[in-house]
């Protein structure tokens, strides 16, 4: 461990030395860092002391909350016994193997099979790799265009980037990559036309891929690769009718389903993937956060045995990472799906403390700045409205949103804001005291936010 700095030491060498992801650095420098020091359960501690809600689970993926000494343990005994080996080259090693199996169990019952990666991003990049080099051993190699929405995020490499439909990230470098295209995602609250009901948009938008694959041609058409709530996009909550419908499209083509359970994955919908919340039956299931609760980088991407098969068929797959099935990553993540798995985590958020949360969550919805607050398992977000009857946004999107979000990190509740969405995510383990004091929290937070804009 670093010996201890003061706070204002460490800002200064962060100013000085730190390229921040996602930040403005002129401007985080001005203001300087909040330095986490410790953490345990919901409650993160900063180097001035203050004990500070986790509404976000750190980044959707602290699910079995801070603190957990069985998977520091389990990653240091690891460590000592073989600290790093590769699972390339006809070598591998038992807590990759033990993963595999475990994933096989908890996952829907066509996958059986992992390729691991470091992290989500990676396993995005992967999918692209893989779902092509399966219609090129099928020989169909100009099957090559991936569908994804606007708005979604799937990572920030080049190739997950590109899946991504982030508008702000493709202006930087020339993304997306060729064979890519994104239609639109099932926004309800922010694109829903005059007089349309949430059932008659949810079709209306599942419609654009089927739409999209007539005019491209199927043959032309790779793979649908969709978040089944969009989390970093706004936590967008799709409308009953959108995911039978995406089902229906996919059953009814020759097109691959990419499920990308980065945050819905590992319990945060209530069921262990968002695919089993909203009955979708994917091809391909991506994942990371919280399968190790974030104790260890690591990612992987399930592949359904008619997929799996073909890939076994087709020679060596000329891709991997260094750091695929590392073993004290692995380590980690079997530890924390035993706690997962013995402490019931996931039936305690479909049971027990989702639905606390949302009733409490859902009458927020009647704050005047308040358009909806919907919520799903322990996701959900609060869309900020100047008026909720005709569903309009504030003028200078994203100004208000990053207004409450200050207000909420100076009311020690971490709540993220996306353009004027206020969105949480809280670990799996937050208690039904601890939720309370979360939303009153968030209430201070809106009920300050409103004053200002008087
Ligand atoms: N996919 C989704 C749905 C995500 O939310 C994220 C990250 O937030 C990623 C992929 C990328 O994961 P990572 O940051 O581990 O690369």
């Amino acid at each position: 461990m670093p010996q201890p700095k003061s706070t204002a030491e460490l800002r200064a060498l962060d100013a000085a030395h730190h390229l921040h992801p996602f930040s403005d650095m002129k401007a985080l420098n001005a203001e300087g860092s909040r330095i986490i020091t410790r953490a345990d359960g919901v409650w993160l501690t900063d180097s001035e002391g203050n004990r500070i809600l986790d509404g976000m689970s750190g980044l959707w993926c602290v699910n079995v909350g801070y603190g957990r000494e069985e998977i520091v343990d389990a990653v240091a005994a690891q460590m000592r016994e073989l600290p790093y080996y590769n699972t390339f080259f006809k070598t591998t090693h038992q807590p990759a193997i033990e993963l595999s199996a475990k994933l096989a169990e908890l996952t829907p019952p066509q996958f059986n099979r992992v390729f691991f990666t470091g992290s989500g991003s990676e396993s995005n990049d992967t999918v692209i790799r893989l779902v092509r080099r399966y219609f090129d051993i099928r020989e169909k190699p100009q099957k090559k265009v991936i569908i994804s929405r606007r708005n979604a995020y799937h990572g920030s490499t080049v190739g997950a980037a590109s899946l991504g439909g982030m508008a702000p990230m493709h202006e930087q470098g020339g993304l997306p990559i060729p064979d890519i295209v994104h239609i639109a995602q099932p926004y309800w609250w922010g694109e829903a036309r005059q007089g349309e009901t949430m059932e008659e948009f949810g079709i209306r938008t599942a419609r654009a891929l089927e739409s999209v694959i007539d005019a491209m041609g199927e043959d032309r058409i790779a793979a649908f690769i969709a978040e089944p709530i969009q989390g970093a996009g706004g936590v967008i909550i799709p409308p009953i009718t959108y995911w039978p419908e995406i089902a229906r499209i996919c059953r009814e083509r020759d097109i691959l389903f990419v499920s990308d359970e980065v945050i819905c994955g590992f319990g945060r919908t209530g069921q262990w993937f968002g695919c089993e919340t909203y009955h979708t039956h994917p091809d391909i299931l991506v994942m990371a956060k919280g399968i190790t609760s974030g104790y260890m980088p690591l990612g992987g991407v399930m592949v359904a045995d008619k997929v799996a098969e073909v890939l076994m068929e087709g020679g060596d797959f000329n891709h991997g990472y260094t750091y695929s099935g590392h073993p004290a990553a692995c380590a980690a993540a079997l530890a924390n799906l035993a706690i997962m798995q013995r402490e019931k985590l996931v039936e305690r958020v479909a049971e027990n403390v989702g639905p606390y949360l949302k009733a409490r969550w859902s009458a927020l919805a009647e704050h005047p700045l308040v358009g909806e607050a919907p919520m799903v398992g322990l996701v959900g977000a609060l869309e900020l409205t100047p008026d909720k009857v005709g569903r309009t946004s504030f003028p200078d999107v994203g100004k208000v949103g990053t207004l409450a979000r200050d207000f909420s990190f100076a009311n020690n509740l971490v709540m993220r804001a996306v353009r004027d969405r206020l969105i949480i995510a809280p670990p799996l383990v937050i208690s039904h005291g601890e939720c309370d004091e979360l939303i009153a929290r968030a209430r201070r937070t809106l009920d300050q936010t409103y004053a200002e804009l008087k």
